[in-house]
């Protein structure tokens, strides 16, 4: 499966910053060269601008990692904020979404929904994907036709995808597949590895995919079943996620099945550590947040979605203390808004504590940027040094939103008050993927948007 990026207009070699935030602080006037989608040098202080570099006004970050999505949901927006119900509910509008698509329908709303991540400034999705097989359950002639799908859509719009895929094996504890749920199984982990080799072989050496594993839940994978999902990611140094402990009813069913709360059994099979990523852990123990700290397992928090979804707030500080790089991620696209995402971190924390100022705005500019990154297995992005990948996003100051900002406080006026409609320009492997508020590869995203969902819906 060839990947390259798509012909683009003519790259600058050199970006001339008005402010950048580098190592963790706000610098001005700051010239970023690019050699083969790299950084190759950051250089503060370069005044007048090099005639030949290319002027980015406003705030320079690196790109924005959207650890968590899931594409298809973005069709659910709105659609599920008619009426009460639970989580188990919108689960099932969900399913209802989820027995429309095949990968032409798929590839269509994730280039648009990708498109959209792009403009929100996000240069790097980790799509959490289990989406598999035709709606009956039979194999498509490729297996992994829905898994390119997602990777050409991530192409298309521009940016960088670590596909997660995600075994799915069970309706829960003791309970089989539903006839939705037929499509997201291999039938066992083995096959699902032989599947998601196959793909590993199709991306290796892309400097845009990357194939990682996921467990959907220890609701959908036997325990038996565990083991060999953990040792496929670990052969080949994979990033591992899953799901974790977003709703109670699925620490009261652990704990009925094995004894043990969904953190521990993951812990039993050895599941977790620093490849790892728990997504959600919301609800959680004392025991459990040691055991994901001590692993330095990574914890991936999607405040939009759980609040929208009335999951809770989960520990976020109390896992950072005790050692879980925490990143972000939007999830169900309630919204797509990697700023919301990170001041909602603060702000639920605040409304629980009635205590303000338990994360520095630099702590989450660097969950969004450099520890989202690590979790998808982008170790080299996320940061603007000499070496990292040349990715970076840059947010209007001039806006209506942030008019007046002192650039001493830049950082903190981003993260508490910008939005996804502040990005002015995203820069992906040294290229422009959006230019002045306009993407540069996809056109007229909203309309984009509006045709996939509606052929979903008809
Ligand atoms: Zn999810």
């Amino acid at each position: 499966m060839p990947v390259t990026f798509p012909e683009n207009p003519p790259t600058p070699k050199q970006f001339w910053c008005e402010l950048a935030w580098v190592g963790g602080e706000i610098k001005t006037k700051v010239l970023i060269e690019v050699a083969a989608g790299r950084i190759s040098s950051v250089t503060c202080g370069v005044k007048p601008r090099p005639q030949d570099a290319e002027k980015l006004t406003g705030l320079t970050i690196p790109g924005l990692a959207n650890v968590h999505s899931h594409a298809f949901h973005r069709a659910l927006r709105g659609r599920t904020q008619v009426e009460s119900g639970t989580f188990w509910t919108w689960r099932e509008r969900m399913y209802a979404a989820a027995a429309h698509l095949d990968p032409d329908s798929y590839r269509e709303l994730a280039t648009a929904v990708f498109a959209e991540m792009a403009l929100a400034g996000v240069t790097a999705v980790g799509e959490f994907h289990y989406l598999h097989h035709s709606p009956k359950g039979g194999l498509y002639q490729d297996p992994n036709a829905m898994g390119h799908a997602l990777t050409q859509a991530a192409q298309a719009a521009g940016i960088r995808i670590t596909l997660l895929d995600t075994c799915y094996l069970a309706g829960g504890f003791d309970t089989e597949l539903n006839d939705v749920q037929r499509r997201f199984s291999d039938g066992d982990a083995a096959r699902w590895a032989d599947r998601v080799e196959a793909l590993r072989k199709a991306y290796a050496g892309s400097d845009m995919v990357r194939v990682g594993a996921a467990v959907h839940s220890v609701r959908a994978v036997p325990v038996d079943q565990l083991p060999p999902v953990v040792a496929f990611a670990a052969e080949n140094e994979m990033p591992l996620h899953v799901h974790l402990s977003e709703q109670r009813a699925e620490n009261d069913a652990c704990l009925a099945r094995h004894h043990k709360t969904p953190t521990e059994l993951l812990h039993a099979v050895g599941a977790l550590g620093p490849r790892t990523t728990a997504v959600h852990a919301t609800h959680l123990s004392q025991m459990d947040i040691d055991l994901l700290g001590t692993s330095a397992t990574a914890v991936c928090m999607c405040p939009t979605t759980e609040r929208d979804l009335a999951d809770g707030i989960g520990p976020a500080h109390a896992a950072h203390l005790a050692g879980s790089p925490v990143n972000l991620g939007s999830d169900s696209h309630a919204m797509i808004d990697l700023f919301e995402e990170a001041r909602a971190v603060e702000l639920d924390e605040r409304l629980r504590t009635e205590r303000r100022g338990h994360w520095l705005a630099s702590e989450l500019l660097q969950a969004a940027t450099e520890s989202g990154h690590a979790s998808l297995g982008w170790p080299a992005a996320g940061r603007l040094e000499a070496g990292a990948l040349a990715d970076f996003t840059t947010i209007a100051l001039d806006t209506v939103r942030l008019a007046g900002v002192q650039p001493a406080h830049a950082a903190e006026s981003v993260i508490f008050a910008a939005t996804a409609a502040d990005v002015r320009h995203v820069v992906v492997a040294g290229r422009f993927t959006v230019r002045d508020h306009q993407h540069a590869l996809v056109s007229d995203v909203p309309g984009r948007l509006a045709a996939s969902i509606g052929a979903i819906f008809k």
